[in-house]
């Protein structure tokens, strides 16, 4: 089968690999000029948190990060599996509370055991939660990894490809979407009532701190207040972070249906891969599985799948 995947995002690239390894004839189109230069995907934190997810979301995240975790684990060996933890300051144990009634698959911990996993932390929070089996990866580094493993088997994405009209004789896939010195050795989520935050390690000292939720289309530009927000819970996290040189800002707008929750819809003959919305790494390999199983076989799947495309709308 002859095949086109337009959008080299998390969602295009692991559905044109599982589509190539499949055995189908795949071409991989992207209007960017660059890896770096396309998409949401570059700017995520990685995070390969299903549980954690839940305390938004609802079990089909669970249910498909879980899947995705373990594909992960099994195809990018720089996955990380060493759990997240889950803290909040004294006066904001509530929240803490509240995550823990919408979540499952973590264990209480004190002030002790959040030292020994995190000692810079030591003294810092008296409670946490910990989510032992999640993991996280560096986004930029799966890209290149995914986009490497389908240059090895012959498919290069065609950068600077902005496709506008639907490719002739091939079925097609759209995953367009819509971009001091501390140490932590595993994802850190401190809640918060108004600026939650979480900071994902990168390693060598670098951290991803992100991010804020925001319902807008704009994804260029990051507002003052904004910024001021996630440096105020980052340095409230740990005051390391106030010496810390930030080497680059990033926008990206997460594409997302009103639900928030992924879909493969057939409209006109074209399969859509769409609404990843936070979860693009934590889903984009259980997604990209039933796409190809969609295409390849003439599956369905209706937990993901549209009956009625139009009543969806991009968010
Ligand atoms: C700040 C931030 C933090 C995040 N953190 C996490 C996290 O920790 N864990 C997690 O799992 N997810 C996270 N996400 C969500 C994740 O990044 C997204 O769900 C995911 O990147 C969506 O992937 P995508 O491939 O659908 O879209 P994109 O990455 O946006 O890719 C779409 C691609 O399609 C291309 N394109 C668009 N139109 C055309 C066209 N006409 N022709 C050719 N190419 C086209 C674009 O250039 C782009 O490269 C985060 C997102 C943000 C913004």
């Amino acid at each position: 089968m002859r095949i086109s995947v337009i959008g080299a995002g998390i969602a295009g690239l692991t559905c044109a690999l599982e589509l190539a390894e499949r055995g189908a004839s795949v071409e991989l189109l992207e209007r960017a000029p660059r890896l770096d230069a396309a998409g949401c995907s570059w700017f995520a934190g990685g995070m390969l948190a299903p549980w954690c997810e839940c305390e938004n979301s609802g079990p089909l995240i669970a249910a498909l990060g879980t899947e995705s975790l373990a594909w992960w684990r099994a195809q990018f060996p720089g996955t990380i599996v060493n759990g997240t933890l889950v803290v909040a300051h004294a006066r904001d144990t509530g929240e803490l509370v509240q995550f823990g009634r919408r979540t499952t698959h973590f264990e209480s911990v004190s002030g002790e055991t959040i030292a020994a996993l995190e000692p810079e932390l030591a003294g810092r929070f008296a409670q946490g939660l910990y989510f032992r089996e999640e993991g996280h990866l560096d986004p930029r580094a799966a890209l290149a990894a995914v986009a490497g493993r389908l240059a090895e088997r012959g498919v290069h994405v065609r950068f600077g490809t902005e496709v506008t009209v639907r490719p002739a004789a091939r079925a097609v896939l759209d995953c367009t979407g819509l971009a001091a010195r501390v140490r932590l050795d595993r994802p850190v989520r401190v809640l918060h009532p108004r600026h939650p935050l979480y900071v994902v390690p990168r390693g060598e000292g670098l951290f991803m701190v992100g991010a804020t939720m925001i319902e807008s289309d704009e994804g260029t530009r990051i507002s003052a207040r904004s910024m001021l927000e996630l440096l105020s819970a980052a340095y409230a996290l740990h005051p390391a972070f106030g010496e810390a040189q930030i080497l680059e800002i990033g926008t990206g707008v997460r594409a997302a249906f009103p639900d928030n929750l992924p879909r493969l819809r057939q409209v006109g003959g074209v399969l859509h891969v769409n609404g990843l919305y936070r979860h693009g790494f934590l889903l984009a390999p259980a997604l990209a599985r039933r796409a190809a199983d969609v295409l390849l076989e003439g599956r369905h799947y209706p937990e993901v799948m549209d009956e009625d495309p139009g009543e969806r709308r991009l968010a």
